[in-house]
Formats: structure tokens, C-alpha cells, sequence
């Protein structure tokens, strides 16, 4: 099969278009035949070398896959040959306690497909079957592939841990990327309002488009000074951050008091330094979060299906053209997701 691999880390040019062994498969595993996948920012982690004992070489991303069955392991009755599916990105032990209590993402066994495994930047992908999720004939491949990842992370930070609720301020960092536009429209759907940030001036309408309230444009305004402006003095209820060292300051202090904070990464650098008065005299929360479980994805993917969230596709690149849809990413040209097509 033709696949997407790095032998080494390094830049977009480590990508190869190369032929490749099809997987075989493990037992309790099933082969996919990738019709879309989506590029994350943990892509170019991966390709980068940022955690090489994590990532081993050579290695095919690709976390965010949809497409059909192609063949059955052993003991997978529940699904059929040709059955479109979306693949649940988390894979965990369903054995400890915390698999046991639901909270498989803090499995001490829990791996992202494309991350510590293989994923689908190539034709075909081995997954094993608990992470299929059926799906409707009116949902596209495309759609499908752009939901997993970001909108079960947006929902774990949002619904399960900040619990935000009907009325509340949130400032949600870069509205472009997957996990901020998944956001902005989560907390819409259960009646918040909405700031976000962007980084340059044609994303501000883009951002409006799909329900920010308000935008910031992080080039020419100061994040602090707009929440301050646009909560009367008040603050946010809660803040998303997946920007790190360069955001982390104005995030905490853009917090009202009683105050949540929820980050699920760091783009911009992971040392930040925190006034801890903020903290305890503000009374604020921060939740640390990696991923969300499988049921986060069952209960957010209800509103896929009922229309309700629509997932936005940036732009779609054939399976070739994987080193210039990241290149993209990296450039931050995009807004919303960017898919692969084998
Ligand atoms: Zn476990």
C-alpha cells in the first residue's frame, strides 16, 4: 500500500510517498481502508522528534481517520465488510481503574493512534475494533475525519471538567486551530458566549462565521486588556489554553474569580511562570487534560449526527501532498481542519 513515512525527524521534507507492508492484524484488530484523515498538531510533534521515546521510527501519523472496513480480525462480529466507521483515537488496556470508572484517557497504558502507534496517512490502517464507532450514510468521510480528536478534547475541557454552563463568559484561545474552533462551537451549542483570539485579520470573520462572539486579533490588540474591556472589568468563567509560555499569563489573569483554566498542550512553550496570588486569592481551578474518553466522544458525536456541529474543513490534500497540507499547519495558513485523502 502507498503510505506517508519518516525514517528520521526533521522538516515537512522527512515526509516520504513511499510502498509500504500492509499491516497485519493484530488480534481484536481490523483493517481500515482510509477514505480521510485529519492532520493535527501532534503531527508535526511526532515528525519534529519532540518526544522520540514516544514516537519510534519509522512511523505513519495520522490520528483523526475515517473510512470502511476492509477486513475482520478475529471475534469482530459487531461490524461488517464495508461498514463506513470513524476510528476513536485513543487506545487504553479497558483493565485499570480508571478504564474501569470510564476515564480511559488516563489510562497508564493509553496511546494516540498516529501518535505511539501508526495511523492513517496511508491507505490502509490497523485499529483495533473497540475504537469503531459505525456511522450514518449523511455524514461524509471528510466530516467524519475532521471530528474525532478536537472535538473530543473540546469537549472534555469544556463539558467534563469546566463544566460550563448557559450564560458564561469563555475566552477560547486561537479560534483557527482544531481544538479552538471545536470550542467556540461547543460552547455556543450549550448557550455560552464567546471570545477568542486570533492571529491575523482575515481569521476574525472566519471566526464570527462559525459563532465567536467577540474576537480579538492577538497581532494588533492585547488578549488581557480586550477580556477586561469585553466582561466589564469582570473576567471569563473559563479559559482553554493550548498555547503555553506565550499566552499562559494573560490567561490566568483573564480569569474572573472562581475562575476555571483548562489546558490540553502547549504550542508555544512549555515554562510559564505563574503569580500564584492569581490563584488562591481569585479562588481559580486549573485542569490539566490529555484527550477525553470514550464516552466524551459518544456524547459530543450526538450532535454530529443530529446536524447540530458541523466540523470545519479547511482545505483537503491527496495522500501525496502530506508534507504541504503540514506545511500549512505549521504556517498557520489554515482554518479548522486539514485533511488527507488517500
Ligand atoms: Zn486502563
Amino acid at each position: 500500500m502507498k503510505a506517508i513515512v519518516f525514517h528520521e525527524y526533521g522538516g515537512v521534507e522527512k515526509l516520504s510517498y513511499e510502498e509500504v507492508q500492509k499491516p497485519t492484524l493484530g488480534k481484536e484488530e481490523v483493517l481500515i481502508k482510509v477514505k480521510a484523515c485529519a492532520l493535527n498538531h501532534l503531527d508535526i510533534w511526532a515528525r519534529t522528534g519532540l518526544e522520540p521515546k514516544i514516537v519510534s521510527l519509522p512511523h505513519i501519523s495520522g490520528s483523526d481517520i475515517a473510512g470502511e472496513v476492509a477486513e475482520l480480525g478475529e471475534s469482530s462480529s459487531e461490524v461488517s465488510i464495508g461498514q463506513k466507521v470513524m476510528v476513536s483515537p485513543g487506545i487504553s488496556d479497558w483493565t485499570c481503574e480508571f478504564c474501569l470508572s470510564g476515564r480511559d484517557n488516563m489510562c497508564g497504558d493509553y496511546k494516540i493512534i498516529g501518535y505511539q502507534v501508526n495511523g492513517g496517512y496511508a491507505e490502509y490502517v490497523n485499529v483495533p475494533r473497540k475504537n469503531l464507532i459505525p456511522l450514518p450514510e449523511k455524514i461524509s468521510f471528510d466530516e467524519s475525519a475532521a471530528f474525532p480528536l478536537t472535538y473530543l478534547t473540546a469537549w472534555h475541557m469544556l463539558v467534563t471538567k469546566a463544566q460550563i454552563r448557559s450564560g458564561q463568559n469563555i475566552l477560547v484561545l486561537a479560534a483557527g486551530s482544531g481544538v479552538g474552533a471545536a470550542a467556540i462551537q461547543i460552547s455556543k451549542i450549550l448557550g455560552a458566549r464567546v471570545i477568542t483570539t486570533v492571529g491575523s485579520e482575515w481569521k476574525v470573520k472566519k471566526a464570527k462565521e462559525i459563532g465567536a462572539d467577540e474576537v480579538i486579533n492577538r497581532k494588533e490588540q492585547d488578549i488581557l486588556t480586550e477580556v477586561k474591556r469585553l466582561t466589564d472589568g469582570r473576567g471569563v468563567d473559563v479559559v482553554t489554553e493550548h498555547v503555553g509560555t506565550s499566552t499562559w499569563n494573560s490567561s490566568i489573569r483573564s480569569l474572573a474569580f472562581g475562575g476555571k483554566l483548562v489546558i490540553c498542550g502547549a504550542t508555544s512553550g512549555y515554562l510559564a511562570e505563574t503569580d500564584l496570588r492569581y490563584v488562591y486569592r481569585r479562588h481559580l481551578t486549573i485542569y490539566g487534560t490529555y484527550m477525553g474518553s470514550k464516552s466524551d466522544l459518544l456524547a459530543v458525536l450526538r450532535f454530529l449526527r443530529e446536524g447540530k456541529l458541523r466540523p470545519i474543513v479547511d482545505s483537503k490534500f491527496p495522500l501525496e501532498k502530506a508534507a504541504e497540507a503540514q506545511r500549512r499547519m505549521e504556517e498557520s495558513q489554515h482554518f479548522g481542519k486539514i485533511l488527507l485523502n488517500p
